[in-house]
C-alpha cells in the first residue's frame, strides 16, 4: 500500500512515522519547505520525501493520502487526487484504526485549546495514562507509532474533522460555533457548522456528545439534524436533568445519576466562557469517573493557557492581560464580559470580517479608552469613535502598552484582546502575545 502524504509538518511526520511502521510505502511531498528537523527524522527512518514541489507521478499513484489540515480542498494537487478517487483523508482518520485508546475528540469556534489542556489535566492528574493531541504538541499519529496511552485528549479543527470517514471520538465536545474560516467552506456559514458537526457522526448509542446549550449555530442544527450520541448539554442559563450548568453560583453536572456541585468561585479559570470550557471538560472526568476530590483539585489549580486571558502583570494596581490568541470577535466578547474594572483595551490586526456591533453594549459600559494596533484601524474607529472618549492609533506593541499606561488609572485593567489575526504586525498570535508581554515587563 502507497502512503502519500501531503506537508511535511507535525501532522505530516506524525503520519509517516506510524504508516511506515505500519508497513506503508511512504512519501512525503510538501510544496513549501520541510523544517530542518522534520527532514532529519524523515531521513533517520528511511521515509522518502520532497519539498517544494509537488511531483504528480510520485503522488497519483497512492493508494492512500493524508492531507496536512492547513492545504485546502481547491488546491491543485488534492483536486487531481479527488478526480482520479483517491482517499484524501486527514491524520486522525488515518491513525485512529491503529490503537484501541479512548478518544476524547474536543472541537469549536472558541475554546478548544483550554478545555483540551483543562480535560487532560483532570484525566491526568487523577493518574489516568492519558496523551494529548491533535492541534496540540506531538501528533497523535506519531504517539500512536510509539504506542503510549489508553486514552486520548485530542483538540480537532473543523479541517481535521473534513478529512474523517470512520473516525469515532467515545466522548466528542462542541465548545460552540461562531463564523470563522469561512474562506475554506465557500463563505457558507452552514458548511463550516456542518464540518463541526461530523466530530459525531460516526458515534453510536454508545458514545457522547458534550455541547453548548447556549449556542445558536448548534441549537439551529439539532432542529435539522440528529446524532445517535447520548447528548451532555451545558448552559450558564438553563438547568438540566442531565447535563452541566450554573446555578447559585455553583456549578452542577448531572450525568448517569451521579451528581458533582463545585462553588465557582474555587474554579481558577476566570469568566462566563471558562465556566463554560469548565463545565464540558467536568463532563468528560464524570464519564471517565474521575473522583470528585480529585477533579475539585484539579479545577481550584488549573492556572489557564497562555495567550488566552492570561494575567501578566500588576503595576502600579493596574492589571495587565494578554488575551492574544482572541483572533474573532466572540473571543474578544467574552474577554470584556469577564472584565470587572475600567478598562483600556488594545484591538486590531488583520479583520476577518468583523462585526463590532456585537461588542457595542460591553464597550459603552466597560471600556475607557482603546488603543487601535492594526495597519488598518479604520473599521475600529468609524464603530467606537463616538462611543469611547479616548481613541489612539499605534503601530508597534510597546508603543501600544506605553500608551496604555498613561490612560489606565488605579484599579484600572489593561486589556490586549485583539479580535483579529496578529500577522500585519506580527508573526502569528504567539509573538504578539510575547511582545505585548515583554513590553509590559519594561514598564
Ligand atoms: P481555540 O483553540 O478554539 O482557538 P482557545 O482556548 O485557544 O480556543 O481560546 C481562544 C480565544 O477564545 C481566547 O481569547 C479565549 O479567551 C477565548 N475563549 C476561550 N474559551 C471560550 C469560549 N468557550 N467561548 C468564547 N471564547 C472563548
Amino acid at each position: 500500500m502507497r502512503l502519500v502524504i501531503l506537508g511535511g509538518g507535525e501532522s505530516g511526520v506524525g503520519t509517516a512515522i506510524l504508516g511506515k511502521k505500519k508497513g506503508y510505502e511512504v512519501f512525503v511531498s510538501d510544496f513549501g519547505k520541510i523544517k530542518g528537523n522534520y527532514k532529519e527524522i524523515l531521513i533517520i527512518n528511511g521515509i522518502a520525501w520532497e519539498e517544494e514541489k509537488h511531483t504528480e507521478d510520485l503522488i497519483l499513484n497512492a493508494d492512500v493520502v493524508m492531507k496536512s489540515p492547513g492545504i485546502p480542498d481547491k488546491s491543485p494537487i488534492v483536486k487531481k487526487l479527488l478526480e482520479k478517487g483517491i482517499p484524501v483523508i486527514s491524520e486522525i482518520e488515518f491513525a485512529a484504526p491503529f490503537t484501541d485508546a479512548t478518544i476524547i475528540g474536543i472541537t469549536g469556534s472558541n475554546g478548544k485549546t483550554t478545555t483540551t489542556m483543562l480535560t487532560h489535566h483532570l484525566l491526568k492528574s487523577a493518574g489516568l495514562n492519558v496523551g494529548l493531541g491533535g492541534n496540540i504538541g506531538k501528533s497523535f499519529a506519531w504517539q500512536i507509532a510509539d504506542n503510549k496511552y489508553d486514552s486520548y485528549v485530542l483538540e480537532l479543527s473543523s479541517f481535521q474533522l473534513d478529512g474523517i470517514v470512520d473516525f469515532k471520538p467515545h466522548i466528542a465536545i462542541i465548545t460552540n460555533i461562531s463564523p470563522d474560516h469561512l474562506d475554506r467552506y465557500d463563505y457558507k456559514y452552514e458548511n463550516y457548522i456542518d464540518a463541526k458537526f461530523r466530530i459525531t457522526m460516526n458515534q453510536t448509542e454508545e458514545d457522547y456528545l458534550i455541547y453548548d446549550a447556549d449556542d445558536e449555530a448548534i441549537n439551529e442544527w439539532f432542529k435539522t439534524h440528529t446524532t445517535k450520541a447520548k447528548l451532555i448539554p451545558f448552559s450558564l442559563t438553563k438547568i438540566f436533568s442531565e447535563g452541566a450548568y450554573i446555578k447559585n453560583n455553583k456549578m452542577e453536572i448531572k450525568i448517569n445519576q451521579e451528581e458533582f456541585t463545585m462553588d465557582t468561585e474555587h474554579i481558577a479559570l476566570e469568566g462566563k466562557h471558562n465556566m463554560k470550557n469548565a463545565m464540558a471538560a467536568t463532563s468528560v472526568a464524570k464519564l471517565m469517573q474521575i473522583r470528585k476530590a480529585t477533579i475539585r483539585e484539579s479545577l481550584s489549580n488549573f492556572q489557564g493557557v497562555e495567550h488566552r486571558l492570561e494575567k501578566v502583570l500588576k503595576i502600579q494596581n493596574v492589571q495587565y492581560i494578554n488575551d492574544s490568541k482572541a483572533t474573532n470577535v466572540n473571543a474578544t466578547f467574552f474577554a470584556l464580559d469577564s472584565m470587572n474594572t475600567p478598562t483600556v483595551w488594545i484591538v486590531g490586526g488583520v479583520d476577518k470580517g468583523n462585526d463590532y456591533n456585537e461588542l457595542m453594549s460591553l464597550v459603552r459600559e466597560k471600556v475607557k479608552a482603546i488603543i487601535c494596533l492594526g495597519v488598518d484601524n479604520k473599521k475600529i474607529i468609524d464603530v467606537f469613535g463616538n462611543v469611547v472618549d479616548m481613541m489612539i492609533e499605534v503601530s508597534n506593541m510597546d508603543d501600544a502598552v506605553r500608551m496604555a499606561q498613561r490612560l489606565s488609572e488605579k484599579g484600572d485593567t489593561v486589556l490586549l484582546s485583539p479580535a483579529c489575526a496578529s500577522f500585519d504586525l506580527f508573526e502569528n498570535y504567539e509573538d504578539r502575545g510575547n511582545q505585548f508581554k515583554q513590553a509590559v515587563k519594561n514598564l
